[in-house]
């Protein structure tokens, strides 16, 4: 016999939880299922732990750079991984341990531990138990791809998740995949003493992103010592001794690397493959996505899926932001939409990219007639003053409405100047909106009016 609620939440990733607790307090009688650690990816192997392990790289390195600033540290800098490893598993569990509370104690919500699995369409089995309901949210999210390289199957090797248990200094870290996950944890290994080599097949770094972008980021890794080969069209890896060789087959230079571990960092798949969503008649992609319209429902009535699991997102923002639309739409008669949205997303190397709507490349190909602005850090002040003038600014605008169009801001505090772009984006505002307000001094927001009044057509 299934026991029966009105609503059931498989997965306790980034938009679950609060779908299930907002359900749960609208006085829905709701189940919510994990089979692993709550919190998913993000919480667990994605966004917190690596930002945690990089602001410990980020020590290392200042420390290292301290002499520049006239500080003076008598000794060498060393890093006691252990020590690294526990502040992030601090970190780590007390965010986990918080959610699974949170969720424990909700009132009308039940949770349940185990791997879930559609029986039915409106049917899942969690273990030994049986649960029926009428709307089902699906918050599976995803994992590590591990791509069929020839003698991947011989050699031992880390992906996001088991890097998470490393308690030491790799001697050679090889990372297979010059993207945003490969490139944080290149520039952070690098900080913390390894030597780092980034296997790429693409001719540049992060290809989603501008050439010039690319371009910076792969000069501020190569600055501390990353080395990369990229065109490495025909990767291949097999045991040396202790030690894995990686062919990189490439045109020039060494056609082998051989270093102590290698990550994995090359694309991420959905947790739909051991759903059961056969019983369901849900439709999928080719990539196994969940396939949604524009507010999250599947081609089955009452069958939602939200996060990475539905491929319209691959973030920990984008995740709640489906949680937000679902709610609006069931709960508050708010037509919310996925097309409501704007791209955004930092990668955190140090310094980050922030990034908003269009890059360059999208907005030449979209044909309209637009205005560029670009600004280096080295003149942005505040970055003077910290010592940290790598990258440059970027920002497009509509020529004729003046609306932004996207902007790749790569620089110390890009993660967070970005937003002063995007949320004049959401008011649909002209840039000149900008250009009229008065910024604090001193910091690198306030140069983004000057970046604005030194637009020029996008040739
Ligand atoms: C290394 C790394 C760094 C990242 N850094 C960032 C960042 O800085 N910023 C950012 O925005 N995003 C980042 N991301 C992406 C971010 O982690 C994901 O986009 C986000 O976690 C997606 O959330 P989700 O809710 O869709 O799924 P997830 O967080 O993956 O959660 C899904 C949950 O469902 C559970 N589950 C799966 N199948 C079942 C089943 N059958 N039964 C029961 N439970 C199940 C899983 O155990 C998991 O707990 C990073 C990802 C990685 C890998």
């Amino acid at each position: 016999m299934a026991t029966i609620y009105d609503a059931i939440v498989i997965g306790t990733g980034q938009a679950g939880p609060a779908l299930a607790v907002r359900l749960a307090g609208a006085g829905m009688k709701v189940a919510i299922i994990e089979r692993r650690r709550f919190g998913g990816t993000c919480v667990n192997n994605g966004c917190i732990p690596t930002k945690t392990l990089i602001a410990s790289a980020r020590a290392a390195h200042v420390a290292r750079r301290a002499g520049e600033y006239g500080v003076i540290i008598d000794g060498p800098i060393a890093v006691d991984m252990k020590q690294v490893k526990a502040r992030k598993d601090a970190v780590v569990r007390r965010s986990s341990e918080g959610l699974e509370q949170w969720l424990k104690d909700a009132a009308n919500l039940t949770v349940y531990e185990g791997h879930a699995r559609f029986v039915a369409a409106h049917q899942v089995s969690v273990g030994d138990h049986l649960l029926e309901a009428e709307k089902i949210f699906i918050n599976v999210g995803g994992r590590a791809a591990i791509p069929a390289l020839p003698g991947l199957d011989l050699v031992s090797f880390f992906t996001n998740s088991t890097m998470m248990d490393v308690d030491f200094v790799p001697e050679h870290l090889i990372i297979v995949g010059g993207s945003y996950i490969g490139l944080e944890f290149a520039q952070m290994y690098r900080r913390f003493g390894s030597e780092v080599t980034i296997v790429e097949m693409a001719p540049r770094l992060i290809q989603r992103e501008d050439p010039d972008v690319s371009q910076a980021i792969g000069t501020i890794l190569e600055a501390e010592g990353v080395r990369m080969r990229l065109n490495a069209k025909c990767i291949a890896l097999e045991k040396r001794g202790e030690n894995v060789a990686v062919n990189v087959d490439c045109s020039a230079g060494d056609k082998t690397i051989v270093g102590s571990h290698v990550l994995i960092a090359t694309g991420r798949k959905p947790n739909t493959d051991d759903l059961g969503l056969q019983s369901t008649g849900i439709a999928l992609d080719q990539r196994g996505y969940i396939q949604v319209d524009d507010q999250l429902r599947t081609n089955v009535p009452d069958l939602y899926a939200l996060g990475d699991c539905n491929g319209r997102g691959a973030f920990t923002h984008t995740a709640y932001n489906d949680y937000e639309i679902v709610a609006a739409n069931l709960l508050d008669g708010d037509p919310r939409r996925v097309s409501d949205r704007i791209t955004a997303y930092a990668l955190f190397i140090d310094p980050p990219l922030g990034r908003a709507g269009m890059t360059e490349a999208e907005v030449r190909k979209s044909g309209r007639k637009a205005l560029i602005g670009t600004r280096p850090m080295t003149r942005v002040g505040r970055a003077l003053e910290k010592g940290e003038t790598q990258g440059f600014m970027k920002i497009l605008v509509d020529a004729e409405t003046k609306a932004i169009l996207g902007a790749s801001l790569l620089g110390i505090e890009c993660d967070e100047v970005i937003h002063s772009l995007l949320d004049v984006m959401y008011a649909k505002a002209p840039y000149t909106v900008i250009q009229r307000a008065m910024h604090i001094h001193p910091t690198v927001t306030e140069l983004i009016p000057t970046l604005l009044g030194d637009l020029k057509p996008l040739e």
